[in-house]
């Protein structure tokens, strides 16, 4: 049976995935994957259609499609993700960091002036991307990290040692009873589980099966659960006075999340919409001297 040419594997995959994703979606995993399989350029289906494709490779690319087509997000399949200009090292032991993120990435960079202390720390890191990206945009800043998650915390020491930067990293529950060991922090940033369980239905295969439940959902019963715990946490020593505090948040839990700051005693409470125009991220600082 003769090879495979750049041609016949596209149009093949193309076909293959067609039955799962929209055409556009299709087209582009495709050029991605012979990118990454092949280091084919971008179209080379359309500037070297005949060029054969060596066996090996062509059995890679079979099988990140056979992933694919089961609906594996294209991160996990390719093992990595941009966040912040960097490549990350993703897979199934962490979320695939949001773009959305990286506005909250920005905003604590803005936010790092004219802190109190020059620390910080990242509650639930996953892949440890919030971390490793404040930890290159801010070289002054100690930068400490911790996850309930063992696998998650073995991945983000893995990304921040390919990018070269310093993050402390701590086993813990942050909703434990027992304090956390480190700290007080200049700064708390925290992208918490705050997807409903009844939110489920609304979500996509590659997301519900195959990146980890226990970075996503929290009952629906208590939505705020992480946001009361790590407010709490704050208040009883983890934040130091006028130190800030950024949280990512559902679009539906905008108001609920400020209201529980304010109550809690956090001051300048400010609620930022995303670049999809949704309610995403909460700033706020503790008083010099809480009351
Ligand atoms: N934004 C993510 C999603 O919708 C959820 C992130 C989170 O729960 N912290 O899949």
């Amino acid at each position: 049976m003769a090879g495979y040419t750049i041609r016949s594997i596209f149009d093949l995959a193309v076909e293959a995935l067609s039955a799962e994703y929209q055409s556009d979606e299709a087209i582009s995993a495709v050029r991605i994957l012979l990118e990454h399989h092949l280091q084919a350029e971008r179209y080379a289906e359309l500037l070297r259609p005949q060029a054969p494709v060596a066996r090996p490779d062509a059995d890679a690319l079979l099988l990140s499609l056979r992933r694919l087509c089961a609906h594996e997000p294209l991160q996990y399949v390719l093992g990595c993700a941009h966040f912040m200009g960097m490549e990350l090292e993703v897979d199934a032991r962490a979320l695939i960091p949001r773009p959305e993120t990286e506005e909250l990435v920005l905003w604590a960079q803005q936010s790092a002036h004219g802190l109190p202390c020059s620390s910080l720390l990242d509650v639930g890191t996953g892949s440890g991307c919030i971390a490793v990206a404040l930890a290159r945009l801010l070289p002054g800043m100690e930068v400490h990290a911790l996850d309930v998650s063992p696998s998650a915390l073995a991945l983000a020491e893995r990304n921040a040692r390919r990018c070269d930067v310093a993050v402390q990293l701590h086993h813990h529950d942050i909703l434990a009873a027992e304090p956390f060991a480190a700290g007080p922090f200049g700064m708390l940033v925290s992208n918490p589980p705050y997807v409903l369980e009844r939110e489920r239905a609304l979500m996509r295969p590659n997301v519900l099966l195959h990146e980890p439940a226990v970075a996503l959902f929290v009952p629906d019963a208590d939505p705020l659960l992480f946001y009361r715990a790590i407010a709490h946490r704050a208040r009883s020593g983890l934040l130091v006075g006028g130190g800030a505090m950024l949280f990512e948040i559902n679009e539906a839990q905008g108001q609920a999340v400020c209201d529980l700051l304010r109550g809690c005693g956090f001051v300048r409470v400010e609620l930022r919409r995303d670049l999809f125009g949704k309610e995403r991220m909460v700033r706020c600082f503790a008083p010099p001297a809480w009351a």
